[in-house]
């Protein structure tokens, strides 16, 4: 066998690999898309929750403060009917309005706090619905993920074992070559050479659609052991059935 036809059953072997692994591949590829959604709401999530820890914590400060003005206006109510003359009388009741004051506003800022919670645990609430969505979508994700990883498992294993062994025969700087180009092409590493027009002597690269000077046709159909690759893409050439029926003619 010449290195161009070990080359061109490597690279069939590779192609049908490639295929086999995109079913995984793009399966993989869902599923990081899902986890990645899933776990941007667990973030929200947890940011909603210690939101409303931190107003919660508020509001239970609020409550203290507001308790402690109750306890204050209740004494002073107290001086109030104690009171033996108008200046005292006055200056208490000065300070129990003042407290009135401050009791409305941490009234006001008790009853704000408790809407926000009211709001952020709608916002949750909402949330845990998508969460478990999002985890449905995940474990069938997951699922489709090991039944494709199993269904290619047996025919995989197989055609590794052909790829390595048909590579073994190949020298390995045609070998590395092969694989560099496989990598940058997606398992397209070769090829053909296109009749173009007989007469003038037109061949052109079938991938990029270069035209090639004849020398290197000569030399791709002449030298089977010799690896050419096209000036255009790079890939590695091989003579359709075409060109080399009208070189052999
Ligand atoms: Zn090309």
């Amino acid at each position: 066998m010449t290195l161009i036809e070990d080359l061109l059953i490597l690279y069939s072997v590779e192609r049908r690999l490639r295929g086999l692994r995109s079913r995984v591949d793009s399966a993989e590829t869902y599923l990081r898309v899902q986890q990645r959604q899933l776990n941007t709401l667990l973030e929200r999530q947890e940011e909603l929750e210690t939101h409303k820890r931190q107003r919660q914590a508020h509001t239970g400060n609020l409550e203290t403060e507001a308790g402690a003005v109750d306890e204050r206006t209740e004494k002073l109510r107290e001086e109030l009917n104690a009171a033996s003359n108008t200046r005292q009388y006055h200056a208490v009741l000065n300070e129990v309005n003042t407290l009135k004051d401050k009791r409305k506003e941490f009234d006001e800022q008790t009853l704000a706090e408790m809407t926000a919670v009211e709001k952020i645990e709608e916002e949750l609430a909402e949330l845990e619905i998508q969460i478990a969505e999002r985890k449905k979508v995940l474990d069938s994700a997951e699922e489709e993920l090991e039944s494709r990883r199993a269904e290619i498992k047996d025919s995989l294993a197989t055609l590794e074992a052909e790829r390595d062994e048909k590579a073994d025969a190949i020298p390995s700087n045609a070998q590395q070559l092969f694989d560099d180009l496989a990598d940058d092409f997606d398992g397209e590493a070769m090829a053909s050479i296109e009749l173009i027009d007989k007469r003038r002597r037109e061949y052109a690269c079938n991938t990029c659609n270069v035209h090639l000077p004849f020398d290197i046709v000569n030399r791709v159909t002449g030298r089977p052991d010799e690896v050419v690759q096209c000036q255009g893409c790079l890939r590695i050439l091989y003579a359709s059935d075409g060109c080399r029926e009208a070189l052999v003619k």
